[in-house]
């Protein structure tokens, strides 16, 4: 595997098929992983706060969330092949788990917007397993979300808390889980929903 830095930020060096392919061997393997997919402003944040910068090293793959940074890549004289974006890997995602049965936790956004996903997953991908769902606004000391993920033992996680958010909550908590991969999405329900 290739990490190509920019700003401090080692972005892997893959195109959106490879990773989603990688993903899913993880899967297979019943692995841990902890992916970002950062956009400029993600870079930049990371840039300015070294807490938001060990949050985002806590990462196995951070990829490369829009054309800014595949430019940028490409200035610097080490080109990324595409953009790799968090929308794309969650519909991508959904599909291989369509396929193979996979489970999958979705949590944050409004409760609105949760309940609206979680039907559209269910009636556009019926082979995937909806292990169970939580809204983006609950209180990070309460202990049950955690317990819950560990419980249900989901294959994906899908935090769509929104920058930097989704990526501290993942640092946080990381450690208490064995496996599964973990993935911020951004507004990614929300469009889904809509
Ligand atoms: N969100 C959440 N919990 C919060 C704040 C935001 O679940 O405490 C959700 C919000 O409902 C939306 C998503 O995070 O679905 C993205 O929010 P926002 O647009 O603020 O973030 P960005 O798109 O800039 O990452």
């Amino acid at each position: 595997l290739k990490f190509i830095p920019i700003l401090e930020i080692p972005f892997i060096k893959t195109t959106r098929k490879q990773f989603v392919e990688m993903l899913q061997s993880h899967i297979d393997k019943q692995e841990k992983s902890f992916v970002v997919t950062a956009n400029p402003e993600i870079v930049m944040h990371a840039h300015q706060s070294d807490e938001y910068k060990k949050c985002l090293h806590k990462a196995n793959y951070i990829t490369a969330d829009g054309i800014g940074i595949v430019k940028a890549a490409k200035i610097i004289g080490n080109p990324l092949p595409e953009r790799v974006c968090g929308y794309d890997i969650m519909i991508d995602l959904f599909h291989v788990s369509n396929k193979k049965n996979y489970s999958i936790y979705l949590l944050g956004a409004s409760q609105r917007v949760l309940q609206d996903t979680v039907e559209v997953v269910k009636k556009k991908y019926p082979g995937i397993n909806v292990a169970g769902h939580q809204n983006g606004f609950f209180d990070w000391k309460d202990p049950s979300v955690v317990q819950n993920i560990k419980k249900t033992q989901p294959d994906l996680v899908f935090v769509a808390l929104g920058f930097p958010r989704q990526e501290q909550w993942i640092s946080n908590h990381l450690d208490h889980f064995d496996k599964g991969i973990f993935i911020g999405v951004g507004g990614s329900f929300d469009v889904f929903s809509g």
